[in-house]
């Protein structure tokens, strides 16, 4: 099983301090974790070529490891119905102040996840347990709330229930308020392969101080994670 040391080497070797996202998501993709199909490009000019063979509508993102949160920068575009809305927002990207001061490695291009409810599964290195792994609804709840769910890794089947089943926000995955019911199946999928037993944080017990899925984007049939950042330890 390729389960992303090269990821990990050539991110290193490159003197970088994290993964950039497409390298988190390849290797999220190593451990089974469902990702948008994704491709980076350079520019406006070879966007158009990138577009062939994806499904609209897209979404596109500045890569940069100068940028931690690319929102703020102005660096996420989503819904992107033609290949003149993404040459058009990667102009734009471009013109922002905050991306003309960082390097940019390029563009990631990817496909739209299904609508559904964001969720946030992340994972710290603790120096007295090792990895734990945490899970949240994404937005506010995590943000304001700090309502979020921690156990000690390898977890459990039945850990990774107990985890989303307390959480203050648990009624939301089972639709309440109008909200669509999700799969909490998929959520807990997603935490076995992220904090279970030969899971990512397992594997990788050494190499991150931080991992970080913000969101996965959970519909009624599957989880999909749309954002990934993994941050090295530094050795
Ligand atoms: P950042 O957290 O660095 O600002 P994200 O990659 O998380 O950037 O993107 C910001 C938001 O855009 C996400 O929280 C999500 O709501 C939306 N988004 C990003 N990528 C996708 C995608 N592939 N499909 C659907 N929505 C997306
Ligand atoms: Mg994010």
């Amino acid at each position: 099983m390729n389960t992303g040391v090269d990821l990990i080497a050539a991110a290193r070797s490159e003197g970088r301090g994290a993964l950039d996202e497409r390298a988190g998501k390849q290797l999220l993709a190593a451990f089974g974790i469902k990702t948008p199909k994704s491709t980076v490009v350079s520019g406006v000019r070879d966007a158009a070529d990138a577009l062939k063979t994806m499904g609209l509508p897209v979404v596109v993102k500045v890569v940069s490891p100068d940028i931690l949160h690319k929102s703020d920068a102005g660096g996420v575009k989503v819904n992107l119905k033609t290949s003149d809305e993404v040459a058009q927002a990667i102009a734009a990207m471009l013109a922002e102040p905050k991306i003309k001061a960082a390097h940019v490695d390029g563009f990631l291009i990817e496909e739209m996840a299904p609508p559904g409810q964001e969720m946030v599964i992340g994972g710290v290195a603790d120096p007295q347990f090792g990895p734990l792994v945490m899970v949240g609804l994404g937005g506010i709840f995590v943000e304001v709330l700090a309502d979020v769910a921690f156990r000690i890794c390898p977890i459990t089947r039945l850990d990774a229930e107990e985890m989303l089943a307390e959480l203050k926000g648990a009624a939301i995955l089972r639709g309440a308020r109008g909200g669509k019911r999700v799969s909490q199946a998929a959520i807990v999928d997603a935490l076995l392969k992220i904090g279970g037993e030969g899971g990512l944080l397992m594997r990788h017990a050494d190499d991150f101080k931080e991992a970080d899925i913000n969101p996965l984007i959970v519909s009624e049939t599957e989880a999909v994670a749309v954002d990934a950042r993994f941050i090295l330890t530094g050795r």
